[in-house]
């Protein structure tokens, strides 16, 4: 959540513009207010959708950056919006606030969730695109990327009534295609874990270079010292998991939030698009 609004945005790794990560100075704390969230080892109290959350101050940064994780706030720092946030603040709505605006702050909290579905959507296109072995797909994939962008610079009555389920349904057949073309090119290519149930696995070294793991449930999963290059890894769960002197080195449709959400160290290989979280 707004959590980095002291820190400026992340750098941004080969292909993947800064608008696609979050500049949470640039954003009015949207995700600290339209979302709501439940009293938890993520959240140290409740909070409904709309109702700015305790810790947001007057200048939409928050109040207690820097030790959320000591405070009960982990699931703030593992929250990203994908750049959603401070598009619908600079772009959508002009630079108007819900504190300043607050007859448009409804639209504004309807607007911001599926501005961050699409964001992540750019995420993981502007990955394919810029995998060479999938070049055979760059028409496809430029024109679904333009599709979804066109979307995103709807008006905000438009993202509000969007359903974004079929652009992602779309989308995650071409991002299949793009995954075998890619992972078809590593020697002994890894096995196919779709979906698997892998919670609490011990998957210590294994080797699951060019594996699929995509929408896998790894939850709490030893992954120490595994070879995960170029594996999909799509949407797989990856909280709590260890990936202590993992190497995920080219991994596909790998994002920020996994990433924070489990456990690494100093020897963890990532994909330089993403960084290593600083609780590591
Ligand atoms: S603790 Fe509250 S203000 Fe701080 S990042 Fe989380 S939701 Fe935002």
């Amino acid at each position: 959540m707004s959590s980095q609004r002291n820190a400026p945005p992340a750098a941004a790794g080969p292909g993947r513009g800064p608008e696609l990560r979050a500049d949470c100075a640039s954003c009015f704390g949207l995700c600290c207010v339209a979302l709501p969230f439940t009293a938890s080892a993520d959240f140290a109290a409740d909070k409904r959708a709309g109702e700015p959350c305790g810790n947001l101050g007057e200048d939409f940064g928050c109040g207690i950056h820097g030790e959320l994780r000591e405070k009960g706030y982990p699931g703030c720092t593992v929250f990203d919006c994908f750049g959603a946030g401070q598009r619908v603040s600079r772009e959508t709505f002009g630079g108007r606030d819900w504190r300043g605006s607050p007859g448009e702050a409804r639209r504004m909290y309807a607007a911001f969730p599926v501005m961050r579905q699409l964001h992540e959507l750019l995420w993981y296109l502007t990955e394919a695109l810029g995998r060479p072995e999938a070049r055979r797909l760059r028409r496809e994939l430029r024109a679904a990327l333009n599709g979804i962008e066109r979307l995103a610079g709807g008006d905000a009555d438009a993202l509000a009534g969007l359903d974004v389920a079929p652009h992602r349904q779309e989308a995650g057949v071409l991002l299949g295609r793009v995954s075998e073309l890619v992972r078809g090119g590593v020697p002994g290519r890894g096995r196919d874990h779709r979906g698997a149930d892998l919670a609490g696995a011990r998957l210590g070294g294994a080797r699951l270079r060019g594996a699929t793991l995509r929408g896998a449930l790894l939850i709490g999963a030893d992954l120490s010292g595994a070879d995960l290059r170029t594996a999909d890894l799509l949407g797989a769960d990856l909280r709590g998991a260890d990936l202590g002197g993992a190497d995920l080195t080219g991994a596909l449709f790998l994002t920020q939030p996994q990433v924070t959400a489990a456990r690494g160290t100093s020897a963890t290989r990532l994909p330089a698009s993403l960084t290593r979280p600083p609780h590591w």
